[in-house]
């Protein structure tokens, strides 16, 4: 059983229903940007601009849960990022299935791009940083792109799942792109944004998967030399045409795949996170170190974790003197220089 997501107001409703009565809980009826927000940090939040997806990811249930893709209004999104700030609130999180297409269900007079979307959050007053996830590869345009060199607050980093790097399976997928045109998205980030963090999400042992399949993903992952990844053993999820595909791929051989991309991941993100060390960075505090209670821990806008000396209190902007970086956290010290160039 499964909820639908603008659907959480009736939850409790939901728990105490029947299974025939709990059929309407899955239609769209409302936001939960509407709702009273709870945030884990007083200066960041999550705000939701879509639910639901278009898209038909053999190995997703989203659709079939969350159904087609509904965007909230341009209105109600910056009114909601113009009251989180004035509630002291730097850092918002845009979220949806496939951020970038955002809008497109919107009617004529209220239609906007992402890109617009993104350029009018940045214009609000006390934003510091935006980030958002995911964006979709076939999705991703040139304005999106630029807008991460041009926009303050836009972060200079972008999530771009991969999935696999070979095009046939992409296509078992239904993914609705191809390792070329993944290839040349990449390509226009680094053009347009060199210092552009990048991560991205792998699947290995995907039904029917070959051993070449899976050279050309290892292959890509070795080229592109992302910043991060999250690497997944592919796991069947019932309900899903992925999961009834012929060509299961033996778990032993899943793993030893994994292991391997990991191995190209790990030592692709230190080699990229060495270009740090030596520069003084803009750091958001987060809060005390999680392996040494003595110093503290905050994000670079590249999205990597920084553990520091300093005396700086969580949600405070302070510039970091990067010494040392590994492929997944940077060390150094605050900075008492003023204001330097990231
Ligand atoms: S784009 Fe994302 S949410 Fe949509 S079907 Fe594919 S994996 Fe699922």
């Amino acid at each position: 059983m499964a909820f639908g997501p603008g659907q959480v107001h009736k939850l409790a409703e939901f728990l105490t229903s029947d299974s025939l009565t709990a059929q309407g809980f899955f239609e769209f009826e409302g936001f939960t940007g509407d709702l009273p927000a709870k945030r884990t940090r007083e200066f960041q939040a999550w705000v939701q601009i879509s639910v639901g997806c278009n898209m038909s990811c053999s190995y997703c249930i989203v659709p079939a849960t969350r159904g087609r893709e509904v965007s909230r209004t341009p209105r109600d999104l910056v009114s909601e990022v113009e009251r989180l700030a004035l509630d002291g609130v730097v850092e918002v999180t845009l979220l949806g299935q496939n951020v970038n297409s955002y809008g497109r269900d919107l009617p004529r007079d209220r239609r906007i791009t992402f890109a617009e979307l993104l350029a009018r959050i940045d214009a609000i007053e006390g934003i510091e940083r935006i980030r958002y996830t995911s964006p979709h590869p076939k999705d991703m345009r040139e304005d999106v792109i630029r807008a991460h060199a041009e926009l303050p607050s836009l972060c200079r980093h972008i999530h771009l799942p991969l999935q696999s790097g070979s095009s046939a399976v992409l296509k078992r997928m239904r993914r609705t792109y191809t390792r070329e045109r993944y290839l040349d998205r990449v390509a226009m980030i680094h053009e347009h944004v060199p210092d552009c963090a990048l991560t991205t999400d792998i699947i290995v042992g995907f039904p029917g998967e070959t051993d070449e399949d899976f050279e050309q993903t290892l292959s890509l992952a070795d080229e592109v030399r992302y910043d991060g990844a999250f690497t997944f053993a592919f796991s069947p999820r019932r309900g899903t045409e992925a999961a009834t595909l012929p060509d299961q791929v033996p778990h032993e051989i899943k793993i030893a795949r994994l292991e391997r991309l990991i191995e190209v991941i790990q030592r692709r993100a230190h080699e990229r996170a060495q270009r740090f060390v030596g520069r003084t960075l803009e750091v958001l505090v987060e809060g005390q170190s999680r392996t040494d209670p003595t110093c503290l821990r905050g994000r670079t806008t590249h999205n990597k974790v920084v553990n520091f000396e300093g005396l700086a209190s969580p949600g405070e902007l302070v510039r970091v003197e990067i010494t040392g970086a590994t492929s997944q956290t940077l060390t150094g010290h605050e900075s008492i220089l003023a204001r330097a160039a990231s």
